[in-house]
């Protein structure tokens, strides 16, 4: 027990005072500043990746913290070993899994302004994966996919088979320093913030992206790589069963028609890269979009996903408890590009968490019936923001999206602020419209949910 503490324990218990010196479940915040250094050795054909992450956290809190929740994914996947202590500025420090995907790492309680160095080796053997997951980490016809797959920030959750299973917060900058152990073409790697990579042929690539909440990539020694200049932005898409030209071409026509409806794009690079899946879906990663197989060319996809850099990317949520704050706009900007309208046939509230579906960790769940995740959350946003839309006005509506992209850029919403936002810049009442499709009671809280937002 720190000093500090142990002398307010001693002044608590000679007040005779039952209370507890430090609450049960600890301090921690969600407000750190966070740069990952990532050294991994790739084996293709085996699926092997042995990796060192160096986490340099600093508290940008007000208070002292005493842990910090990261997430790991793979570990509810099977594919995780970590074998050797996590170390805190070089020492053994006692982890804890809290949730099947939650290591707490105990910090000897951080001041604000401090900072510390996390070390965590770990190594995973990636296989095929289920349902939701073909196209995060998996391994499919000699495609490895890395998507949620390293120890990140976040808070106390545990993995679900339906919506995007993790949250996370943005971090100053994420760097990957990649080895393979045999030798493979140039374009095999297809990462964000691309900084070196062989020639020709050869065994190192160096990646580094920077904020950003969270990092993806995909290597595949058959990749065919597509290269665009979208006003000045570097659009790469990564392909091996189809020439990238239509994919380009639509992730193109994304950007563009995305930066005038929500504002600019403010990254240097977007990546495409079909994985070895067919079946399963696509997932977005900022900067980053992973696209099965069955979907590489499909026009509502590559649309959505690219959304997904505006919701999602830079304006994060909770994609668990509130996954209509991206989703509903991913759906909701790919039909407005398409020029079509919603099509649903959904009864349920809008902002439905996740759980509302009941699923198992990793698999099962309704996600395509009419009572399913996919009517409620995503296309019956899209209505609702369309009676927004129609209620407010075009100008009205869009100029307070964009304000709200860049006031909350690289941040953290919850749906009360955002209603409270465009409610703010209507001209009409919006109540009975959100009273038409939000659900009237508050979503309950999981047991573990206590974070601050940024
Ligand atoms: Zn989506």
């Amino acid at each position: 027990m720190p000093a500090r503490r142990a002398l307010a324990a001693a002044a608590l218990l000679a007040a005779g005072a039952l209370l507890s010196p430090m609450p049960a479940d600890g301090a921690t915040t969600t407000r750190l500043g966070q740069r990952y250094a990532i050294v991994a050795t790739l084996d293709v054909s085996s699926g092997r990746l042995d990796a060192m992450v160096e986490l340099e956290l600093t508290n940008r809190s007000p208070s002292a913290i005493d842990h910090v929740n990261l997430s790991v994914v793979p570990r509810a996947l099977g594919y995780l070993a970590m074998n050797d202590p996590v170390t805190v500025d070089g020492a053994d420090v006692a982890t804890e899994w809290t949730t099947s995907i939650n290591l707490r790492v105990p910090l000897d309680d951080l001041a604000p302004r401090e900072t510390v160095t996390i070390e965590m080796p770990f190594q995973l053997e990636v296989g095929l994966s289920p349902d939701a997951f073909t196209a995060r980490t998996s391994r499919a016809n000699g495609v490895l996919s890395f998507g949620q797959w390293f120890p990140i920030v976040s808070i106390d959750h545990e993995v679900y088979g339906m919506g995007d299973p993790q949250i996370t917060f943005t971090a100053e900058s994420i760097r990957l320093d990649l080895t393979t152990t045999t030798p493979l073409g140039r374009d095999a790697v297809a990462c964000p913030g691309l900084v070196s990579a062989p020639a020709t042929t050869g065994t190192s690539w160096t990646c580094e992206s920077t904020s950003v909440r969270d990092f993806s990539f995909v290597v595949n020694p058959r990749f065919r790589l597509t290269e665009r200049d979208v006003d000045g932005i570097a659009l790469r898409v990564y392909t091996e069963t189809v020439g990238g030209g239509t994919t380009a071409d639509l992730a193109s026509e994304a950007l563009v028609g995305l930066a005038d409806a929500f504002g600019e794009y403010p990254w240097q690079d977007l990546v495409l890269a079909e994985v070895g899946s067919g079946g399963g879906f696509s997932m977005e990663y900022p900067r980053m979009i992973h696209l099965t197989r069955g979907k590489v060319a499909d026009r509502y996809v590559v649309y959505h996903e690219v959304a997904h850099q505006w919701f999602y990317g830079q304006v994060g949520n909770d994609q668990q408890r509130e996954p209509w704050l991206d989703e509903g706009f991913a759906d909701f900007s790919a039909r407005w590009l398409m020029g079509i309208g919603e099509n649903q046939c959904s009864t349920r509230p809008v902002d439905s968490e996740v759980f509302a579906w009941p699923a198992g960790p990793l698999t099962g769940g309704d996600w395509t019936s009419c009572d399913g995740y996919f009517h409620a959350v995503f296309y019956r946003s899209t209505e609702l923001l369309n009676t927004v839309r129609a209620a407010m006005g075009n100008d009205a509506f869009f100029d307070a999206m964009r304000d709200w992209v860049r006031h909350h850029r690289f941040g953290f919403t919850t749906a009360s602020q955002l209603l409270r936002h465009l409610q703010a810049r209507a001209d009409v009442d919006l109540a009975p419209i959100f009273a038409a499709y939000l659900g009237d009671q508050p979503p309950p809280a999981p047991p573990t949910r206590s974070y601050r937002l940024d």
